[in-house]
């Protein structure tokens, strides 16, 4: 058997895959089994953040992996330290929990905002506010967060204690917050899943005010946005708002799985010893590949984010076979006449590689594409979506 005919025979169906497999790359270059060479546009969902075996990244990484892969967390471990420290140096957070995934970290902020209102103002105080048409993760929990009933299946119950609010409608969140004695307020800035959808920066910080106003968590999921995605370092930071809460993964360590919670000063101290863990959070590993991730995202590297969004955006507004473009910085939704899965599927034929999020063409390159190589892309692009 073939990999396509093992991966069919023996891996749960959960992913309907395209018809290719990914054996090698370098930087926004990867090759299928056949040598055949594909642009990258789409980054293992926005993971790869300076693309595939980055020289600098795998430095860090492979000199990690010479000292030690793994303590756990009941020995202290330099990375871990070093991660959390320059991730509050940055952001202004206080602290930070590690986990492994987008899901494991909305989970422990979903936890920390439980915790911090039933120790506050009572145990009735567990409502978690997110909004529809979200996206939060995969477990019951966060499946309970996502705003879109596409995902609950046939899994429910879920998790109970959850609301969803329309997006940008600040007077429908405030009324749905006081009614269920909200905990906490948990959003996107850009909806990624649900199609790549900036929110108003009138309803967010109007959200942030209220949610600061009545003491309620306000949290903000940086999973796919965070790390330098939107053109900051977090998305939120595009909004002029200073969240309670921000969780992040995906791109964070470059390739590797991470998770992290970042608590600001109010929730600062909400976890003690024995209230929240993880085997595997903080790995060594990981954390050097963050560390190298996050000391790269500088004002040069987000300038160059800026400069190849606007690249793609007069790229594809108003050219044939394209509807409307949407997005921050580096992530990018496009609505095409024709349906986005065959657009994507069009151009794996014609040599590259983008997702889709709902309707939409997705595109989430990394951070330091080369110019002709988006330049490239987006030319077949265009050219897929005119035929
Ligand atoms: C991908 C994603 C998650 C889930 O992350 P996993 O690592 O797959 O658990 C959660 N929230 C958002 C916004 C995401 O894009």
């Amino acid at each position: 058997m073939n990999v396509k005919e093992t991966d069919a025979r023996y891996v749960a169906g959960t992913y309907k895959r395209f018809p290719v497999e990914l054996v090698r790359g370098q930087g926004s270059l990867v090759y299928d089994e056949n040598g055949r060479e594909y642009i990258d546009l789409g980054t293992g969902i926005a993971v790869n953040s300076f693309g595939i075996g980055d020289p600098e990244w795998k430095k860090a990484v492979e000199a990690q992996l010479d000292r030690i892969q793994h303590t756990c967390n009941l020995y202290y471990s330099e990375p871990c330290a070093k991660l959390a420290e320059l991730l509050c140096e940055r952001t202004g957070m206080k602290k930070v929990f590690f986990g492994n995934s987008g899901a494991e970290a909305n989970e422990g902020a979903i936890k920390a905002a439980r915790k911090y209102a039933a120790e506050k103002k009572g145990p009735e105080y567990f409502t978690i506010i997110t909004l529809k048409n979200s996206f939060h993760g995969r477990t019951l929990t966060t499946l309970a967060a996502t705003g879109q009933d596409y995902f609950h299946g046939l899994y429910r119950p879920l998790t109970p204690g959850f609301a969803h609010a329309e997006p940008n409608d600040l007077e429908g969140l405030k009324k749905l917050a006081s009614e269920t004695k909200a905990a906490g307020i948990f959003i996107e800035c850009v909806q990624g899943e649900g199609g790549v959808i900036a929110l108003d920066s009138d309803f967010v910080r109007g959200a942030a005010e209220f949610a600061a106003e009545n003491d309620i968590v306000f949290m903000v999921d940086e999973v796919q946005t965070g790390n330098g995605r939107t053109g900051k370092l977090y998305s939120y930071m595009n909004f002029g708002i200073e969240p309670d809460v921000v969780t992040t993964a995906k791109g964070l360590a470059g390739g590797l799985p991470i998770g992290a919670v970042l608590l600001g000063e109010k929730l600062e101290n909400v976890f003690g010893p024995g209230d929240h863990g993880s085997t595997f959070g903080g790995n060594p590993v990981s954390c050097a590949g963050a560390i190298s991730v996050i000391s790269r995202i500088d004002d040069d590297l987000l300038a160059g984010v800026a400069k190849k969004s606007s690249m793609i955006f007069s790229a594809l507004s108003g050219a044939e076979g394209v509807e409307s473009v949407s997005g921050m910085g580096l992530m990018i939704g496009i609505k095409t006449v024709k349906p986005a899965s065959e657009v994507v599927a069009a151009c794996i034929e014609k040599g590259v590689l983008c997702l889709t999020a709902k309707d939409k063409v997705r595109l989430l390159p990394a951070l330091n594409i080369p110019d002709e190589l988006l330049e490239k892309a987006l030319g077949i692009i265009k050219e897929v979506c005119a035929a």
